[in-house]
């Protein structure tokens, strides 16, 4: 199969440093690229799944590779998130697929072990919730409280630590997890002033609140220190409100545990602020939180942030701040990051651009997906590798009409199996949605999906790409007559609704000439707005609370109105509805949740409850519908409705994909163009279930 990279290739010395191999304990990692533990929604369900994506990333040249954390026992089930389960023995064999996977190309295997007293949710194994006090759990409203574990409840607790940890070692893991951070783990539970109001042995001082973790830490060496390199995963900050584990706290226990475990994996918690994506947070925003630790251990530290730059990187080896490179996000968007820094292929990387969406896997308890990588979760399913892909079976020709996300996938997937593709824009710029998406606030990382597929594309001879040009039916079945392609794809993506039908509103809103009625499109066109602006969002992602940010910051009087409880309400699976809320507010902008636009006359907006009906009036000059989106599939349509025009030309298939087939993320329009290269002159059966699936034993 060829290889995808067709650069340079010439390594650079100047990180030859981030190659040099790391002692921890008694094992040695390679280099210093260090996969951290990441949720997938593969896991205890989809084993042989998450065997070939960790095993993906070890081939990809990260030298530990661990597991998500991965529950130690029935009382701390957290169904129906996937995780890793190692609960008994009948659980080692699905585990052993990913330790074999990553050993295969001699990485070490870590895995993250764990017990989430009262934010685990026991809605399968139906046990009660035991945790660090009696309180109700905080991240869930299920209507439960936990119990607060007796001396014997301790006991047993490091007992199932233990046996856990002996299992991992026996299942041949190579690093073995004491977690205690995101807030999430017993063992944070404990460290924290917040929930641990216990008066025996294990409360009240710090060196008490700390005692748990230290003994779990010294039962692990006890059991498999011997064998394994032991591992502290510990949130050295929170940002949890009052009682959070200070700054001060976070020193003071790096201090008294310095030197106990192998190695230390420090971040901040919860995991919204240890996850921010890049419209609130750059690259290596973590340092000022974590860059004592170093100062106080002589263990080796790892730390993440979203790194993809190899200067970064070297620069944090060098300054002292870590030893090794800890990444999920970036390993997500790309499993061969280090291989390509080792290789000197910088421009074949494909850098993580922040958005989450990888997140919201996990949050929506679905296998993982990433707007970079769209080969990611399907390394099992679909046998899909991220940097090889079957070389062309045909010499057919293929014309890609839109060069937004789909497009540029579509026509750099399909050149790299050596097929000539034509690919053809209405703009002068390539990127369709994500160019003018990310001149928007926050978000111009995310050009980095155009800027990568764009890079790849210009050192293809077998890819041509004409700009500023906008088919029509004519116009291509003149191009097929003059360039002779054999297969047409239209991915000419959507265009906002000018009419407000979305969820609320399935005709259009009843809206007279009194106001600017605008949608995202003229914004991100530039459209000069001013005065106050009523922002109708019935979409509930990012660009609602975006274009309310932009409007806020350049003076207007915003007021935002949606429906749903909470504003830009599905950014709770990107780990961002927190953020976008508090920025909004910051910025002046009214949230209006719970209420629907009724009509708009005169000026006068008509708001109404959701719920109660209660209606109210608004005033405003400006009115902007976030609401749904309308495919541009009319040439699709012009060329379908002629298939003698087709015939003519030996024109064999039209297909439409992405956001001009059907509107949604950026990462289902990478993945469709993914999907129409992959499978492009395959007979596809569409009575068959498209992937290998994984079945439960009986
Ligand atoms: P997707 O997310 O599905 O890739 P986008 O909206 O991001 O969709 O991209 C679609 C791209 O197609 C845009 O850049 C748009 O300018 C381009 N486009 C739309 N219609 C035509 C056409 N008739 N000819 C050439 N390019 C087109
Ligand atoms: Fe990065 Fe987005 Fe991919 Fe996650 S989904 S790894 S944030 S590009």
């Amino acid at each position: 199969m060829p290889d995808s990279g067709n650069s340079r290739g010439i390594s650079d010395s100047r990180y030859d440093i981030l190659f040099e191999p790391v002692q921890i304990g008694p094992v040695t990692a390679r280099n210093r690229f260090y996969q951290v533990p990441h949720c997938n929604g593969l896991g205890h369900v989809f084993p042989k799944a998450e065997a070939a994506m960790r095993g993906v990333k070890a081939e990809g040249g990260w030298g530990v590779v661990s597991t998500q954390e991965v529950d130690i026992h029935p009382s701390t089930d957290v169904s129906p998130h996937i995780e890793g389960r190692l609960w008994d023995e009948k659980d080692m064999h699905r585990l052993a697929l990913t330790v074999d996977a990553v050993h295969e190309h001699n990485s070490l295997a870590a895995i993250e072990i764990t017990h989430n007293g009262h934010e685990a949710t026991n809605r399968h194994s139906r046990l009660p919730l035991m945790a660090v006090g009696e309180m109700i759990p905080v991240t869930g409203l299920d209507p439960v409280q936990a119990y607060k574990m007796t001396r014997e409840d301790i006991a047993n607790y490091r007992r199932w630590h233990r046996r856990a940890a002996i299992r991992a070692r026996d299942i041949g893991f190579d690093i073995v997890y004491v977690y205690a951070a995101h807030s999430l783990s017993l063992l944070s539970h404990f460290l924290s002033r917040k929930f641990n109001n216990r008066t025996d042995e294990y409360g009240g001082s710090l060196e008490n609140r700390t005692r748990l973790l230290r003994e779990v830490l010294d039962d692990t060496r006890d059991v498999v220190g011997d064998r394994c390199g032991i591992a502290l995963r510990l949130a050295v900050r929170e940002f949890l409100g009052q009682d959070s584990l200070s700054e001060d706290e976070g020193r003071d226990v790096v201090e008294m545990l310095a030197d106990l475990p192998d190695i230390w994996d420090v971040n901040i918690s919860d995991w919204m602020y240890d996850s921010k994506s890049s419209r609130f947070a750059n690259e290596g925003d973590q340092e000022s939180y974590i860059a004592f630790v170093k100062q106080v251990t002589g263990k080796p530290v790892v730390g993440v942030g979203r790194f993809t730059s190899p200067e970064t990187m070297v620069d944090q080896v060098r300054r002292g701040v870590l030893d090794m490179i800890g990444a999920a996000r970036p390993s997500i968007a790309d499993p061969f990051l280090p291989e390509k820094i080792r290789q000197g292929r910088l421009e074949d990387i494909r850098e993580c651009i922040g958005c989450n969406i990888c997140v919201s896997g996990d949050m929506t308890m679905s296998p993982i997906r990433c707007t970079q990588n769209p080969t990611m979760g399907e390394e099992y399913r679909k046998n899909w590798h991220p940097e090889q892909i079957a070389p062309k079976s045909s010499e057919d020709s293929i014309l890609v009409i839109g060069a937004g996300p789909a497009g540029l996938e579509a026509a750099m997937s399909l050149g790299k199996r050596g097929y000539r593709v034509v690919l053809a824009e209405t703009s002068r710029h390539a990127g369709g949605r994500v160019d003018r998406e990310s001149r928007l606030p926050g978000l111009s990382e995310w050009k980095r999906v155009a800027d990568y597929r764009l890079g790849q594309i210009q050192r293809m001879e077998n890819v041509e790409m004409y700009f500023e040009s906008r088919l029509d039916k004519q116009q291509v079945l003149e191009l097929a007559d003059e360039l002779k392609y054999r297969h047409i794809l239209c991915a000419t993506g959507s265009t906002w609704h000018a009419g407000g039908i979305g969820r609320t509103h399935r005709t259009p809103i009843e809206i007279d000439s009194s106001v600017t009625r605008l949608t995202p499109d003229q914004i991100m066109d530039g459209q000069d707005v001013s005065g106050s602006v009523l922002i109708f969002d019935d979409d509930h992602y990012y660009m609602g609370g975006v274009i309310a940010e932009k409007l806020a910051s350049s003076g207007c009087q915003v007021t935002l109105v949606t429906p749903e409880a909470n504003v830009s309400a599905w950014t709770k699976n990107t780990l961002e509805q927190t953020f976008i809320e508090k920025r909004l507010l910051d910025l002046g902008v009214w949230l209006m949740e719970k209420h629907a636009l009724v009509s708009l006359k005169e000026q006068e907006a008509i708001i109404q409850h959701v719920v109660s009906q209660e209606q109210r009036s608004l005033l405003t000059h400006n009115l902007i519908l976030v609401t749904a989106r309308q495919p541009d599939h009319q040439l699709y349509f012009d060329l379908i409705d002629d298939p003698e025009a087709m015939q003519e030309r030996d024109v064999r298939s039209v297909t439409r994909i992405g956001d001009c087939l059907a509107p949604s993320t950026i990462a289902a329009a990478v993945y469709a163009g993914h999907l129409y290269a992959r499978d492009f002159n395959e007979s596809m059966d569409i009575d068959e279930v498209p992937y290998r699936r994984e079945y439960t034993e009986i």
